[in-house]
């Protein structure tokens, strides 16, 4: 089964969340289970988690339909360590959210080095992160986003997630979400069914499929390698459909979120649409 949705609003309340997924035919969805731009939320209530959930089983979404995406403002990779501890604790807050939410997974940007200490010395700080995570909380699985590379954000490399995950103790609870927009970026080629093969086939050498929890499906606005993260509908940038077919038609991408952060709202329904016809 394919699950194909967006990430979707949450305001007003987390149960709106499942809500506006089903309003566009998505059998998947992506939330933030607080504010964003924000460090501290107001910790979950009782009602508010049976709300979700009341919603989440009446629309028919299971945990392994559900992405939730952390706050921007982490960074698990930071230099200066009093910021370290800011975000970790802000991490395993979030970890824990999922937890008394039902959800089994936390997708996250690893973190950057600001250009104060090199690449490997900041991966040690992120992976040192998960495992600090990983021990206080229980069930939710920490899902490492791969990036553009854009300023000094690390996980543009395949070889940094596995470099991640070679560090993480608990093996069983760690995974990885794939941004198209973001590999393209990064340098990875999208543009046709055989570089799919390629990409996917060096994704799985060097990561491992059996490692793949999301995907973030976004067609990009500039060139490949340019480091520089935009977003466009698909079919509207330098990727192009053929990359988005390839993926909802083959099954090692069946069975987990499938997410679009396309620009375009009033779109995700017919990109949605679209997408699901082609596993039919
Ligand atoms: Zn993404
Ligand atoms: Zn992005």
């Amino acid at each position: 089964m394919y699950y194909i949705g967006a990430h979707v609003s949450a305001s007003g309340g987390l149960e709106n969340a499942p809500k506006n997924a089903h309003a566009i035919g998505a059998t998947a969805f992506a939330l933030f289970t607080k504010n964003q731009r924000q460090w501290l939320a107001k910790p979950l209530i009782e009602e508010e988690i049976a709300r979700f959930k009341a919603a989440c089983a009446e629309y028919g979404y299971t945990a392994a339909q559900i992405l939730p995406h952390d706050s921007y403002l982490i960074n698990l990779g930071n230099p200066d360590d009093a910021a370290l501890e800011k975000s970790r604790q802000s991490f395993i807050e979030e970890m824990h959210r999922c937890e008394q939410l039902g959800l089994d997974r936390l997708n996250f940007h690893p973190g950057s080095h600001l250009r104060v200490i090199s690449e490997e010395e900041s991966l040690d700080r992120i992976a040192e992160s998960i495992n600090l995570a990983l021990e206080r909380t229980q069930g939710v699985t920490a899902v490492i986003e791969n990036t553009a590379g854009q300023g000094s954000n690390l996980g543009y490399r395949f070889e940094h997630l596995r470099y991640l995950i070679d560090r993480v103790e608990d093996k069983s609870r760690v995974g990885v979400c794939l941004d198209t927009c973001h590999s393209f970026a990064a340098g990875y080629d999208l543009r046709s069914a055989e570089l799919c093969a390629e990409t996917f086939a060096e994704f799985d050498r060097v990561v491992g499929f059996e490692y793949l929890r999301g995907m973030h499906l976004n067609d990009a606005l500039k060139p490949r390698g340019s480091k520089v993260d935009r977003h466009t509908p698909l079919g509207d940038g330098l990727i192009g459909w053929e990359c988005f077919r390839y993926i909802a038609s083959d099954p090692r991408f069946e069975n987990i979120p499938l997410i679009l952060e396309t620009p375009d709202e009033s779109r995700w329904a017919e990109e949605i649409a679209t997408l699901k016809g082609f596993s039919i």
